[in-house]
């Protein structure tokens, strides 16, 4: 994928800002383990690197060590067994293991590639990632979610200089990692209405551009719904490229909104209440799937309510206080002081309603279709599905919107006097 050739397209942009990415191509094909080092040396990365794997990931990527003796390289590995979070004693051992060496690379997706993102920036590193599975949106990221003591914070980190990924490996992954990867695209539905509404509502920034590169990729994805979970090269590597390319229309548009908008949230409340809890919690792509599937039924609902009668915001910190608890309530109260609803009247809110209306039709997709789409393509489409129990999930669809200073859609429930029954799950 030449991501020069989209940020050149993007010259002279409407919106008036311009494009930029950091991560110049991704290389997404068939064989390409083989060609590794050839890649990374045509890229004038540094020979002497260390490699950062779990078992699974290493024995996946099958001849990529080969490669890169033939071309030269001189590695050391740092092997986990099965990583699955990512804490900062691990990014101080990438740190430590690297000291003497010029690059990073990461073969992996997730946990592993954020600890070496991470470790990447602290320590001044070159970094690039091998990819093994297309299970989320985060390869092209420059922030890293890292947890410390128990709590997860999302520290500044580096985009890799070079991105690859082989079809075979990819296609080869295990099936809930592409599920997830393809949940994670089916997020992108909400994060668009979000963004739309935030634009209309408050005159926040955005692009069309962007957000049609957006619509495209998952256009693509969604056309090969029924193949997601099977061994096929053309699916998964299509479901990589989209997964990258919002990673980098992050990057073009400056801000999460390509990507991201309330079913992030609603994953990111359950995952720091289960962390709080000291559980695990499920894969991202599968999480943020299932927030999408509550809140296509949401928004739906609130896209049939014909006229509102609009009344001022008003947050009970109280009530947030009971539900966030000690450890995130400060957070919380700062996020919404002021609230992201301060330029926003009841009388604009009404006047403007039947084009919120109109944007839900137009980039969400109603939850029957949703629904089976999700299945073909063998995504979590319940909490149950997750790990999550009722009320947490419950907790998550009705709080989640307080987890940010960002305007969703779900945020301007409580502007609505008498909105009728809403699906609660
Ligand atoms: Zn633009
Ligand atoms: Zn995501």
């Amino acid at each position: 994928m030449d991501i020069t050739a989209i940020t050149r397209k993007l010259a002279g942009c409407s919106c008036g800002r311009e494009h930029t990415a950091t991560l110049k191509s991704a290389e997404i094909g068939h064989g390409l383990t083989e060609d590794t080092g050839a890649i990374l040396a045509s890229r004038r990365f540094p020979r002497n690197i260390i490699i950062v794997a779990d078992k699974n990931t290493l024995s996946a990527s099958e001849g990529i060590l080969p490669s890169l003796d033939r071309t030269g390289f001189d590695y050391t590995i740092k092997l986990y067994d099965d990583l699955r979070t990512a804490d900062i004693a691990q990014v101080n051992e990438v740190i430590l293991a690297a000291r003497d060496r010029e690059g990073i690379l990461s073969v992996g997706t997730g946990s592993l590639n954020d600890i070496c993102r991470y470790a990447a920036f602290l320590s001044g590193r070159r970094f690039a990632i091998f990819a093994t599975a297309p299970s989320m949106d985060g390869f092209a990221s420059h922030s890293a979610p890292i947890t410390d003591g128990g709590f997860k914070t999302t520290y500044p980190a580096v985009e890799p200089d070079v991105l690859i990924a082989d079809t075979a490996v990819l296609a080869a992954s295990p099936a809930q990692l592409k599920a997830a990867g393809f949940g994670d695209m089916a997020a992108k539905y909400i994060a668009l209405a979000d963004w739309r509404v935030s634009a209309l509502l408050t005159g926040e920034y955005y692009c069309e551009n962007i957000a049609n590169l957006t619509r495209e990729a998952l256009r693509r994805i969604t056309a090969l719904a029924d193949r997601v979970t099977g061994n096929d090269e053309e699916t998964a590597g299509a479901i990589m490229e989209a997964l990258v390319f919002t990673g980098v229309a992050m990057k073009l548009a400056g801000c999460v909104r390509p990507a991201s908008g309330a079913e992030h949230m609603i994953s990111h409340f359950w995952e720091m209440k289960k962390l709080e809890a000291g559980e695990l919690s499920d894969f991202h792509g599968k999480k943020t799937g299932v927030a999408t599937m509550y809140l296509s039924r949401l928004y739906h609902a609130l896209a049939d309510i014909k006229s509102i009668e609009a009344q001022a915001d008003r947050i009970d910190f109280d009530e947030l206080g009971r539900v966030f608890g000690d450890n995130f309530i400060d957070g919380v109260i700062k996020m919404n002081t002021p609230p992201v609803t301060d330029q926003l009247t009841p009388g604009i809110l009404e006047e403007r309603w039947p084009e919120v209306c109109r944007i839900v039709r137009e980039e969400v997709p109603p939850p029957e279709g949703l629904r089976e789409l999700m299945l073909k393509a063998g995504a979590a489409i319940k909490p149950e599905d997750i790990g999550i129990s009722t009320a947490l999930a419950q907790n998550g669809y009705r709080y989640h919107a307080y987890l940010r200073h960002r305007l969703t859609l779900s945020r301007l429930i409580p502007m609505i006097k008498n909105p009728g029954p809403l699906p609660t799950e």
